[in-house]
Formats: structure tokens, C-alpha cells, sequence
């Protein structure tokens, strides 16, 4: 079924109402212009994991494109809990976003109204489950994450996706479940939709966040490492450094922590540091298991 043919309920400009009548007229500014930001969070047994901070970074990723959401964060949190409530569900997806709306059709939109809408649904697991336990394989894009000078790179705009669809797309045709972004300047940055990490012995890398999205996810494993004990290494990754690296996984609300096999010619094995942080982000995640570890 087609997304706009979903069953439910959707939060539009301070309104839930029924899913088919969430629409936007044609002439919109974030359609034409990618005047558009959004969020990308999970729920967990009918909790949404890091909501506050997801809603914080919504509405930093508006000011960096020089817009103000019209609702507080506390606002916003509050209307994806009544949501999701109103949906009924516990494990799902929820997508927050904002735009420019209509007021007037050129690059300059000073005055045009801003937007809010929220959606929820269920979005089990980002890679197919099969893969994803052997690991998935990863293409080297050829597009390159901006360099901040270039493209406002800190804001979940939806603008910069336009990247991460034709790399993915890319992979895709080659066979890939996704592929490694590299940076400007030629560093290990991202995936389409994930950060990534790497193990060298007893220690994790991942790259420093200075050109792309310091994801949630991301430093919620590094919160964990560092509880545990593991040392984490940020900084600049060439990709030639891959060779020498033993295990790759990649993170993100949608991918959570999934095992990488393959990076073009670079090959690795999951083993049991992927494995444990994989567990320990399942158990984090979750209220119940949560407070069954502390
Ligand atoms: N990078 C990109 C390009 C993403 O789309 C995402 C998913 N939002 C991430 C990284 C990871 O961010 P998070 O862990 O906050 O979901």
C-alpha cells in the first residue's frame, strides 16, 4: 500500500486528522525549494527513545535554514505522545517534519507560512533481516557529503537527501543494500541514512561528525561504550584505513545498530564487539530492558 493510502490518524499544524487528509496543495516551497526539515525517531514498547532530543535537533535544523517552527519543543513532544496514543501502536516509526508552505513561489520565502506535520508507522527493521544478520554490503558512493561551506551539512534538511537517494540508488543497482559516503575531502563520512563505526581490536573509531549529521543513535553508542569500558577513537578515517580494520557496523534510529560485511574491496567479519553493542542498544532503547540493566 502506497503511503498516502495508510490507514490512521496524522498531526497537521496542531490538529490529529484522518491520514487521507494530510495533504499539501502543489505549490509549496519546501516542494519546489527543499524548504523542508524533519526527524526520524523509533518507539519502543509505547515510548519514544530520546524524543526531547530528537524534538531539539527539529527544531535546529529549522533555524539553520533560517526558519522558526511555530510550536515549542515541549509543544511538539507532547503532540507525537498523543499520536502515538491515538494510534495505538508501541513499536513504531515517527516522522516529524516542517516546510514552507505556499505564500509565495520564489527562491525567497521570508514570509511563507511554516508547517508542522507528524506521521506514525511501522517500520520494522530498515534492512532486510536476512542480510542484516550476516552483515550487508556496502557500495562506495561517488557523491561526496558537502563541505559545510557548501550545503548547510549540521541540518536534517531534506535537501541534503537528495545525495543519499542517488548514492542509494546507485548501490542499490549494483546489487548493495546501501552505500559509504565519503566526505570533501575524501574521508570515511556516513551512510545514506546511518553513521558508521569501525572496530580495530578492543577499540571503536567513527568518524568526527564535522560535515554530517552527529546522530542520536551515534552518540548513544558512544554513551554506552564508554560505560562500558571501551575506548573510542573520533577522528579523520581515510578509506584505505579500512583495510586494516576487523569489524564495521552502521547506526541510525531507522538502521539501529546494523553489521556491515563488505565496504567495496574491503571486507569484515561481525563478530562479538557488533554483537554486544547490537544487544546493549536493543536493551537501551526499550524501558523495560532498560531498567532491567540498572
Ligand atoms: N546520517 C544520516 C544521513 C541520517 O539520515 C541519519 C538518520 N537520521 C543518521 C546519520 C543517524 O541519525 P540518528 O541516529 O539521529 O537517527
Amino acid at each position: 500500500v502506497s503511503f498516502d493510502q495508510l490507514d490512521g490518524y496524522i498531526w497537521f499544524d496542531g490538529e490529529i486528522i484522518p491520514w487521507n487528509e494530510a495533504k499539501v496543495h502543489v505549490l509549496n516551497h519546501g516542494l519546489h525549494y527543499a524548504s523542508a526539515v524533519f526527524e526520524g525517531e523509533r518507539a519502543y514498547d509505547g515510548e519514544i527513545f530520546k524524543l526531547t532530543e530528537h524534538t531539539q535537533r527539529l527544531h535546529e535544523s529549522a533555524r539553520i535554514l533560517g526558519f522558526t517552527i511555530p510550536y515549542s519543543v515541549e509543544e511538539i513532544d507532547e503532540a507525537c505522545r498523543q499520536l502515538l496514543a491515538k494510534q495505538g501502536m508501541k513499536d513504531v516509526y515517527v516522522r516529524p517534519i516542517a516546510w514552507r508552505g505556499s505564500e509565495s513561489m520564489g527562491v525567497s520565502a521570508q514570509n511563507n507560512r511554516v508547517h508542522l506535520a507528524i506521521a506514525i508507522w511501522e517500520w520494522p527493521s530498515y534492512f532486510d533481516p536476512e542480510q542484516k544478520l550476516k552483515g550487508i554490503r556496502l557500495d562506495i558512493a561517488e557523491y561526496r557529503r558537502p563541505d559545510p561551506r557548501t550545503a548547510p551539512s549540521k541540518s536534517k534538511a531534506a535537501g541534503l537527501y537528495m545525495i543519499c537517494t542517488l548514492s542509494k540508488h546507485a548501490a542499490e543497482a549494483k546489487g548493495y543494500a546501501d552505500a559509504m559516503m565519503l566526505d570533501w575531502r575524501g574521508q570515511v563520512a556516513e551512510a545514506t541514512g546511518a553513521n558508521i563505526f569501525f572496530v580495530k581490536g578492543d577499540k571503536l573509531l567513527t568518524p568526527t561528525p564535522d560535515c554530517f549529521l552527529n546522530g542520536i543513535t551515534r552518540q548513544t553508542i558512544i554513551e554506552i561504550a564508554n560505560r562500558r569500558g571501551i575506548k573510542v577513537e573520533e577522528r579523520a578515517i581515510m578509506p584505505e584505513e579500512l583495510e586494516g580494520f576487523d569489524e564495521s557496523f552502521i547506526c541510525g534510529t531507522a538502521a539501529e545498530v546494523t553489521p556491515v560485511a563488505e565496504i567495496g574491496p574491503y571486507t569484515f567479519t561481525p563478530g562479538e564487539m557488533t554483537r554486544a553493542l547490537m544487544d546493549a542498544y536493543a536493551a537501551e532503547v526499550r524501558p523495560s530492558l532498560r531498567a532491567a540493566a540498572e
